[in-house]
C-alpha cells in the first residue's frame, strides 16, 4: 500500500508513523512525494504544559493563543470585555476601568470558570508547533541573534522585516549591500 499523501497521514497517523520510521531506517528509499517529505511525524510537545500537538494546552499555559484575537491567551485583555468587567462609570483609569479587586488580584475562581466556559463555547486553539524559518534560505529554527533596529531596517527590506533570518544569511545580505549599494 502506498503511503505518500497527506490524506494517508490524516487517516492513520500511527500507521504512517510506523511506516515512516521503517522508511527512514531503510535509508529513505521509498517513493514519497515532496509535500509529504516535509511533514514532521513526531508530535512536538509543549515545553510549558506537556500537551502534544493536536491536543489542547492545559488551561493557563502561556503558549495557548486566544482564538478571537490571536494573542497570548493569558495576557490578552479580551477576558475583561467578555466577562463584562469594564465599567467606565464606576471605575477610573487608575484600575484600568476594572473592579479594584480584579485589577489587584486577578480573576476570582468563579470568573475563571466562566471564562473557560466562554472559551470552550467558542473553540480553543489546539497546540500545533510552527517552526521559525529563515526567510532567505529556509533553514528551520535559526539561532536567534541580536541586531540593532536601525541596522535591521537598513539591510532588511520591509516585506520580510517581520520574519527571521539566520545569521549567515544576514551577514551575507549585509555584505552584499555594503559592497554594491549605489552601483549599477
Ligand atoms: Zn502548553
Ligand atoms: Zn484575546
Ligand atoms: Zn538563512
Amino acid at each position: 500500500m502506498p503511503w505518500n499523501t497527506i490524506q494517508d497521514y490524516i487517516n492513520d497517523p500511527a500507521g504512517f508513523d510506523a511506516h515512516h520510521k521503517q522508511w527512514v531506517a531503510q535509508g529513505g528509499d521509498m517513493e514519497v512525494n515532496d509535500e509529504m517529505a516535509y511533514i514532521e511525524t513526531e508530535r512536538a510537545m509543549c515545553h510549558d504544559c506537556g500537551a502534544l500537538e493536536g491536543e489542547l494546552h492545559e488551561f493557563g499555559c502561556d503558549m495557548e493563543r486566544h482564538s478571537e484575537c490571536g494573542g497570548q491567551l493569558i495576557s490578552c485583555s479580551c477576558v475583561y470585555k467578555e466577562l463584562g468587567l469594564y465599567d467606565h462609570v464606576k471605575y477610573g483609569p487608575e484600575t484600568s476601568f476594572l473592579p479594584p479587586e480584579v485589577y489587584k488580584h486577578g480573576l476570582s475562581e468563579e470568573q475563571e470558570k466562566r471564562w473557560l466556559e466562554i472559551l470552550e463555547e467558542k473553540g480553543r486553539i489546539p497546540w500545533i508547533q510552527y517552526p521559525n524559518i529563515c526567510v532567505k534560505c529556509g533553514a528551520l529554527w535559526p539561532v536567534m541573534f541580536a541586531v540593532p533596529n536601525e541596522e535591521w531596517e537598513k539591510y532588511v527590506e520591509p516585506a520580510v522585516r517581520g520574519g527571521m533570518l539566520c545569521e549567515p544569511c544576514y551577514l551575507w545580505i549585509k555584505g552584499l549591500i555594503d559592497q554594491y549599494a549605489g552601483s549599477a
